[in-house]
């Protein structure tokens, strides 16, 4: 198939065209001459980025197909300007082995609206005492770089040390979520521990548990040399450690959430459990200081922690309820009010900490690339000025935990191009 995407404004930066033949980018400029045969995609007032690399994804199989499939997510993704994304290991059975891992990546690439990579758990079923089989995961078809617990704290630091000291030996990343099991107990733990916690009688979680582990884990990762990944940083305190750490050349990375860049803790209140998520919705004052590290760099990549649950487990009172939000298909409207529209980050900006960044730390080949000629045509257009009023009903998620429901936006996935493949196109799936 071959494309010529007319007028787009590439990474908000002029107007271009885009030729694509065969899965690749073959002509780029304003002079660029349409292949003869192509399909025209008029991207007048379209912003083009790179197709947008998620590393923080939940796509519940095997184990929780009620919530979500490899291919119901990769749907959401791709909907959402995603070409790839990563499937954490807390599945059921977890993903703490070659063959397990070598599923999950051969069902993705039968689902075909985007790219599903697996996670690798760090320690076998997520416990926190023996490795995974690391090594091994990493020589298997699935390539696996990036190594996760998440759901649950690799809490113990002589496991934490043994784990970034194993993957060094083939560029690994061990991505933490850091949450100390003793200041904010899991699942006990429900919300920001603060004023609205103690009113409310919930128990808390406060920021000082991430700040701690992210604190150990930069040491650790200082004394090791290896790549550490902080998940999801929720606190300002977080935020200081890492620039701190980044100071010093530590091989520190760290993501953000879309929901940790928009939502409160305040939330809360309304005892709505759409609103519970781990790490908890924090203080404005942590939102400004995330935003603020997005912005310059600091927390290097915007990933969604897409997290989808079926009605039943969100239907208990907060305490009870499962903890997560779906995120794919939501990510770039609030991205785009929040970061672009606020005149925090040019478009640029968000090709880097979506698309660029994310593909580097997980050593993903063939995402992340520039749009350029000879790349794979892994291309979103983005329509900056398009409203969308979300609507937790209109999703290709199996699940509706959606926390922005009746809120409107502006920026809107139009088309996603999957290898030169249309995945969306005009806002529909394919
Ligand atoms: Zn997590």
């Amino acid at each position: 198939m071959t494309w010529f995407i007319k007028g787009a404004d590439l990474l908000g930066q002029g107007r271009t065209d885009i030729a694509i033949a065969n899965g690749r980018i073959v002509a780029v400029g304003s002079d660029a001459e349409q292949p003869k045969g192509a399909e025209l995609i008029d991207a007048d007032g379209l912003v083009a980025l790179p197709g947008l690399v998620d590393i923080h994804t939940h796509l519940r199989e095997p184990g929780g197909e009620d919530a979500e499939t490899i291919e119901s997510g990769s749907q959401c993704a791709a909907a959402g300007g995603f070409t790839a994304v990563l499937a954490m290991a807390n599945t059921d059975p977890v993903t703490d082995t070659v063959q397990k891992a070598e599923w999950i990546y051969a069902r993705g690439q039968l689902s075909a609206y985007a790219d599903v990579f697996p996670v690798g758990a760090v320690t076998k079923g997520l416990e926190g005492k023996e490795l995974a089989e690391l090594g091994l995961m990493a020589r298997s078809k699935a390539k696996v770089r990036f190594f996760s617990d998440d759901g649950r704290c690799v809490d113990n630091a002589k496991v934490m040390r043994r784990a970034l000291d194993y993957v060094k030996a083939f560029d690994g990343v061990i991505a933490q979520h850091a949450q100390d099991p003793y200041l904010a107990p899991h699942p006990g733990a429900c919300c920001h521990e603060g004023e609205l916690s103690g009113r409310l009688g919930l128990m808390g979680w406060p920021g000082v548990a991430e700040d701690v582990i992210v604190a150990r884990d930069v040491m650790l990762a200082r004394m090791t040399g290896s790549r550490l990944h902080v998940c999801h940083v929720s606190t300002a305190g977080s935020v200081d450690v890492i620039r701190w750490a980044k100071s010093l050349g530590v091989p520190v990375t760290a993501e953000a959430t879309p929901h940790h860049l928009l939502l409160t803790t305040d939330l809360v209140a309304t005892y709505d459990s759409v609103y519970k998520v781990n790490p908890p919705l924090r203080p404005a004052e942590d939102v400004e200081a995330l935003r603020a590290a997005v912005a310059d760099g600091t927390i290097d990549a915007v990933a969604t922690d897409h997290a989808p649950h079926p009605a039943h487990a969100k239907q208990h009172d907060f305490p009870l309820a499962a903890f997560g939000m779906l995120g794919l298909e939501t990510a770039v409207p609030i991205i785009s009010d929040v970061m672009v529209r606020s005149g925090l980050m040019s478009w640029a900006d968000v090709a880097l900490a979506m698309s660029a960044r994310p593909a580097r730390i997980a050593r993903l080949e063939g995402h992340g690339r520039s749009v350029a000629v000879g790349e794979p045509a892994n291309i979103v257009l983005i329509d900056p000025e398009a409203e969308v009023v979300v609507d937790a009903s209109v999703t290709h998620s199996r699940s509706r935990n959606n926390p922005y429901d009746g809120r409107t936006f502006r920026g809107r996935v139009m088309t996603t191009l999957l290898r030169g493949v249309p995945t969306v196109l005009e806002g529909r799936l394919q």
